[in-house]
């Protein structure tokens, strides 16, 4: 394989007596989950088929079994091969990466500078990590046979149930499987078996029930087409394309399209979406126009659902992948598009573990597979903006929306000037008021879930605090309960003030409970539906509360981000965004960006269909240049800005950063971990020409210093160019890992960082 860098490392991986079946001397270099950057060698014994490279294979680690992947078969080893373990067994006869997955997973490993093993292993579904069988048991389909009617004919004499079977077979129109079957008895299996051995029914071909398709193509806009032009075009080879389009301007439309183009070339579509904007709607947009087997893949499936999602496109037996960030890693046998939508969401970037970005690893992917990636926005993040104004990107717009209602109306409504009853000015209430009376919708948007973000003492005004983190404790009313929000503890209401002992406690600010609670008081007929983590954590709750939103049911949401994205409510007129200004002042470079992005993406749910839509800011700072560009939806001049302001002070995309992050759990010890490796990093530096450019600010304890427990610093280092960025950090990563001092903290190396913090 060609991973180089990786592959210099080889392993010290010796077992103490060499094996006797050795005959042919075949190693195989083999990747494990291991947290370090190394490559197994193992041999494999003569009574073994060999693997080839992407097959998973058995071996000892230690005193472990583990499973492995093979990434290279040779002849030789660097080690002694009379020393190398043997192999246990080879678990796949074909391999289930293929060598263009390899390749990409070695470029990624690469990349963020992570070990090849935890990067293979977590682009794996669990099952296949666990060493399960790559080859799922089909789901079987059947139909009557003529044999089948006959017998039919004869009444159900004995056997009730298989006569019950085989008339649910008549009545289908389609072949059945194991679902109708259950319907029809929960002791279906047998009956199945015997009347199949009769051949009074007979396997099928799975029925076309999962190709619903019912609606047509719209006709598209004239910006629609030139979009789709373009994307078209390029099918078959790699470019990359950002689809600019306001809220409500058709991108799906864009995307549906496409794909249908690539359906036509017998090739698959692989489209990413935000966590929260895999919603079952959108899911149905897409089967109820494609005659073609989707698949979903996201967080909220179990373990098999998931393993049938991969095999499936895979195997290329579904034609649309639907899924969330690590869906990037899903091989495709016939890939012909990759689409993210919502491309500047930051759900696309793992946040943890092995921390990369699903649309870095998409571009990647997609020039290796030499087809388009198709990137679409209402509020493009800056680096994509960046790249399509270089030229990196080609450019598409669509300017207005696809339906008859334009583009909202944002008034900035200075609360310097207004009374609020608690969270609420008197215009807001007014617009939901009037709204109810001509029977639309309204939406309320509070960036806080629970009842109030903080209870303080009205004698000494000590605010609740965590124990465990730098922040406040939320006041969950429903629940009886205070908890942080960073760490999940919870504890009681205070009877008294922990810091005077005396003094009353009370809350402060409003969370979604509140302003749920406060609008029915305003508005005692309107019913609401409040649609955050809280109000959804049960399962299905979430689609629930959604379809209530979507049918007309409810008249007034409230809710977190989570009502940002990807919906469609067509009878919504109102948006309130409550508390925006919390997000002016947020110390992270992307404060800006994000502020932007989310109210764009919120006030674009009101007016969606044929309705005029309003938007209610409520602010103390309306003069702000960022509010005054949201308000004229002026995505170029807040883009503008905002890239002056990152030029000037060396941020991405003007230089590329990487972050050293260190949490211990005694105060000082993360920081002086750090202060090391900013020595080793320096003389690093300074020992190489190539290295100069790389720029390393001091170690500074994190904005939130304590978080459950542990106390939090970080290492920026930053550079104009890539490569001595990565030069850099590949060396200093090896250094930190080999140093000792690094088992005393938990670290991390984040490359292309999302978050400052
Ligand atoms: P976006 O993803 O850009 O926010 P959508 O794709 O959700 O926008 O489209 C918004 C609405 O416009 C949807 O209800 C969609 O059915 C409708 N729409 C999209 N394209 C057209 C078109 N060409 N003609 C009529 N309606 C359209
Ligand atoms: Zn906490």
């Amino acid at each position: 394989m060609s991973n180089k860098k990786n592959t210099d490392t080889l392993s010290d991986n010796l077992s103490e007596t060499s094996d006797e079946r050795l005959e042919q001397d075949i190693v195989v270099r083999v990747v494990l989950s291991v947290p370090v950057r190394k490559i197994f060698d193992y041999i494999v014994p003569a009574t073994l088929v060999l693997p080839c490279p992407g097959c998973r294979v058995r071996v000892g680690f230690g005193s472990r079994i583990m499973t492995g992947l093979v990434i290279e078969v040779s002849n030789s080893s660097r080690l002694d091969i009379k020393k190398l373990k043997a192999v246990r067994a080879v678990l796949d006869s074909e391999p289930v990466l293929d060598s263009k997955m390899l390749q990409l997973l070695c470029w990624v490993a690469d990349y963020y500078i992570h070990p090849l093993g935890e990067v293979v292993f977590s682009a794996l579904p669990k099952l296949l990590r666990e060493g399960k069988s790559a080859k799922l048991p089909d789901r079987p389909f059947w139909v009557i046979t003529a044999l089948g009617m006959e017998a039919l004919k004869q009444g159900p004499g004995r056997a009730a149930i298989q006569h019950r079977l085989l008339e649910m077979f008549s009545e289908a129109e389609m072949p059945q499987g194991s679902e109708a079957c259950k319907a029809v008895s929960r002791a279906w299996k047998k009956a199945i078996e015997v009347i199949e051995g009769k051949g009074l029914i007979e396997r099928a071909e799975p029925p076309a029930t999962e190709r619903v398709a019912s609606l047509p193509a719209l006709s598209t806009t004239p910006d629609q087409q030139q979009a789709i032009d373009s994307i078209t075009a390029s099918l078959g080879r790699f470019k990359c394309f950002l689809l600019h389009g306001i809220t409500g301007s058709g991108k799906t439309e864009v995307y549906l399209r496409c794909i249908r183009a690539v359906l036509e070339r017998n090739q698959q579509a692989l489209i990413l979406v935000p966590e929260i904007s895999l919603t079952p709607q959108l899911v149905d947009r897409f089967r109820q126009r494609f005659e073609v087997v989707i698949d979903v893949l996201h967080s909220g499936m179990n373990d098999t659902q998931r393993m049938r999602a991969w095999a499936r496109a895979r195997c290329g037996s579904s034609a649309v992948l639907i899924g969330t960030r690590s869906a990037v890693f899903v091989p495709l046998a016939r890939p012909g598009i990759i689409i993210l939508d919502e491309e500047h969401d930051s759900s696309f970037k793992q946040q943890d573990g092995f921390r990369y970005h699903a649309r870095d690893v998409a571009i990647k992917r997609a020039s290796m597979e030499g087809i388009p990636v198709v990137m679409g926005s209402a509020t493009p993040s800056l680096e994509s903006w960046h790249n399509a104004n270089q030229n990196r990107f080609g450019l598409l717009r669509l300017e207005q929306r696809a339906t008859a209602g334009g583009l909202p109306e944002i008034h900035l409504l200075d609360i310097e000037k207004q009374p609020l009853e608690n969270g609420i000015s008197i215009p807001l209430r007014d617009g939901v008021r009037q709204g109810l009376e001509r029977g639309e919708q309204s939406l309320l948007f509070v960036n806080r879930r629970g009842f109030a973000p903080a209870v303080c003492c009205t004698s000494c005004n000590t605010l609740v605090q965590c124990t465990r983190c730098d922040a406040r404790m939320t006041w969950h009313k429903k629940a009886g309960r205070l908890l942080c929000h960073h760490c999940g503890k919870s504890s009681q209401w205070p009877e008294h003030c922990s810091d005077c002992g005396g003094g009353e406690m009370v809350t402060l600010g409003q969370g979604t409970e509140n302003i749920q609670q406060t609008i029915q008081q305003m508005v005692p007929g309107a019913s609401i539906e409040r649609i955050d983590r809280d109000s959804t954590r049960r399962k299905g709750e979430l689609e629930r509360r959604l379809k209530r939103a979507h049918n007309g049911e409810a008249d007034v949401l409230v809710g977190t981000q989570m009502l940002s994205k990807g919906h469609d409510f067509p009878n919504l007129s109102l948006v309130g965004i409550l508390d925006s200004d919390q997000l002016l002042f947020s110390s992270d470079f992307r404060a800006s960006e994000r502020l932007f992005q989310l109210i764009t993406q919120v006030a674009g749910r009101a007016g969606r269909a044929d309705k005029q839509g309003t938007v209610l800011v409520q602010t103390r700072f309306p003069d702000s240049p960022w509010l005054q560009a949201i308000a004229q939806h002026d995505y170029k001049a807040f883009a503008r800005m905002a890239l002056k302001e990152r030029k000037s002070a060396d941020y991405p995309p003007y230089t590329h950063i990487a972050l050293l992050r260190a949490e211990a759990t005694k105060q000082q010890e993360a920081l002086k971990f750090l202060e090391a490796m900013h020595c080793k990093a320096r003389s690093l530096i300074v020992s190489s020409a190539a290295m100069r450019p790389v720029n390393l600010s001091e170690p500074v304890p994190s904005v939130m210093e304590k978080r459950a427990g542990r106390y939090r610093a970080q290492l920026l280092v930053q550079a104009a160019s890539r490569k001595p960025l990565h030069d850099f950090l590949y060396q200093w990563r090896g250094e930190i890992e080999s140093d000792r001092s690094a088992r005393r903290v938990r670290w991390s190396l984040d490359v292309d960082p999302v978050d400052l913090y």
